[in-house]
């Protein structure tokens, strides 16, 4: 077999990784020290590269060099300990290390058959993090659900959407088809959100054929929670005009402000249209681990038909890794699956398996269960809800901060670690205190637009942040201009 040292020496492979592992360490003792957000013009980046591929090998120190000189002032920081705009996208040294195990492993899990470990750790993880977020028996792999883990909030809701469509057209993908065919058509199907909701269901109705048009805003209240009541009005006219209403998405933690819609009374509506209920908990649901914050970010959910949470978000698991239940895996795997003969094998044929590749979108997938298994076992449950709990309280302490200066005001309440804030004086000035408090680079925070008005968003979660770093944020936004 032809040797390649470069590509698979295992002895060279262990000195480059060892020197890049502790480049990384290096990193992070020393990213405080850095502007969070990069400073480079457009194009910059590419004019410090060379424009053609080499044709000889480097070392790995010309590429560690070029990463000093040229990557990292390309890059905002977000493990920066002052990154507090977006939500965040909290890391840590375990699950990077199940990352590298999964590389390093290099197993596709597309099948059962193809690694059963892939599988059935993805399986056990999956209901390890059911019950630790207190999320109802119907999302366990035990029965007809269970869970999943995709790239992100996005993919989930898309896998949402196709799985509702096949049920609410009765299946014409299935091999037995009702007869006589009654089913709806596909082009009268309707989708509800509220105006809060994330871009990715709208996007996700324009993949799935549905058409970005049938989506239905639906109005919040000023903290950004759905209103029921116009939802039920809107499902009831859409009816009366020969339409389907399909499918209903939730929000746990709206992406501006953090609203969380009333799920049990929009599981009330959307059932007597027997419409799908997803729950979009990208971003709150980590706070389910707490018992004391789960009650309202988790109510409804033994409604739900599916429920989804970004553990790359605020639960030390790096990106990418969106963890998402349904309560009955056949509309998902019938609107999914394919049947090629290359892929044919006896323990698919048998049923007693689950082939993760009819949950997702593309056919094959990575190790991704390690890092979250990783992040469980060497972190544990009661670190995670720790970390969790000094944010909601940084939060509230910040909140407090505000509240106590005449020119700030909360633009909503806070909620769980983010809070939305603004200037009494008004948008313009608002929108350049964030300016110049970004151009500072200490601290980086993001805009939002929150009933009808500018807002400034402070989203605690990150791994290295502290309370000294959330008071710098305050000293920051506080000094006068
Ligand atoms: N849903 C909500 C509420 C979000 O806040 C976000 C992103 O912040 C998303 C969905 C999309 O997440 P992803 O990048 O995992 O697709």
């Amino acid at each position: 077999m032809p040797h390649e040292p470069a590509a698979f020496d295992p002895e060279r492979f262990r000195r480059e990784a060892r020197a890049v592992v502790d480049w990384i360490a290096d990193y992070w003792s020393s990213v405080a020290a850095r502007p969070v957000q990069s400073q480079a013009d457009p194009g910059w980046v590419r004019s410090q590269l060379p424009t053609h591929a080499p044709e000889s090998p480097e070392p790995l120190e010309a590429v560690l060099a070029d990463l000093d000189r040229v990557i990292l002032p390309g890059l905002t920081h977000w493990q920066h300990p002052g990154f507090f705009g977006y939500f965040p996208a909290s890391t840590s040294g375990p699950s990077i290390l199940g990352e590298l195990l999964s590389a390093g492993l290099g197993v596709q899990g597309m099948l059962w058959a193809t690694s059963p470990a892939c599988t059935e750790l993805e399986t056990l993880v999956l209901d390890w993090l059911r019950e630790l977020l207190g999320l109802p028996d119907r999302f366990a792999s035990s029965g007809a659900g269970g869970g999943v883990i995709q790239d992100s909030a996005s993919s989930g809701v898309l896998c949402a959407l196709v799985a509702a469509r096949e049920r609410a057209t009765g299946f014409p993908h299935a091999t037995q088809r009702p007869q006589p065919d009654t089913r709806p058509d596909p082009r009268a199907l309707v989708a509800y959100a509220s105006t809060a909701t994330h871009s990715s269901v709208e996007k996700g109705l324009g993949i799935a054929g549905i058409g970005r048009d049938r989506l239905r805003r639906i109005p919040t209240d000023a903290a950004e929670a759905m209103d029921p009541t116009a939802l039920a009005t809107a499902m009831e006219a859409d009816v009366r005009a020969g339409l389907v209403p399909f499918f209903v998405a939730a929000t746990v933690g709206t992406t501006a402000c953090g609203g969380v819609d009333p799920v049990p009374q929009l599981a009330d509506v959307a059932g007597r249209h027997r419409a799908w209920l997803h729950v979009d908990a990208a971003w709150a649901g980590a706070a389910a681990l707490c018992p004391e914050l789960r009650g309202p970010l988790v109510a409804g959910a033994d409604r739900a038909d599916s429920w989804g949470f970004n553990p790359h978000k605020w639960m030390l698991v790096n990106f990418d890794c969106h963890a998402l239940w349904v309560a009955d895996r056949g509309p998902l795997v019938q609107a999914l699956s394919t049947q090629p003969h290359y892929l044919r094998n006896a323990a698919s044929e048998s049923g007693a398996v689950i082939d993760y590749r009819d949950w997702q979108v593309p056919l094959g997938r990575r190790f991704r269960a390690l890092k979250l298994w990783m992040t469980l076992r060497m972190i544990g449950a009661e670190e995670l809800r720790r970390r969790i709990r000094e944010h909601v309280r940084w939060a509230g302490e910040f909140a407090g901060w505000l509240a106590a200066d005449p020119r700030f005001e909360l633009v909503t309440p806070p909620s769980l670690s983010l809070v939305c804030f603004a200037l009494r004086a008004g948008d313009g000035p608002t929108a350049a205190l964030l300016d110049r408090v970004n151009a500072r680079g200490r601290v980086f925070l993001s805009p939002a637009r929150v009933a009808g008005r500018l807002a400034l968003r402070l989203a605690i979660g990150g791994t290295l942040t502290g309370r000294d770093d959330v008071a710098a944020a305050w000293g920051e936004l506080s000094e006068p201009a």
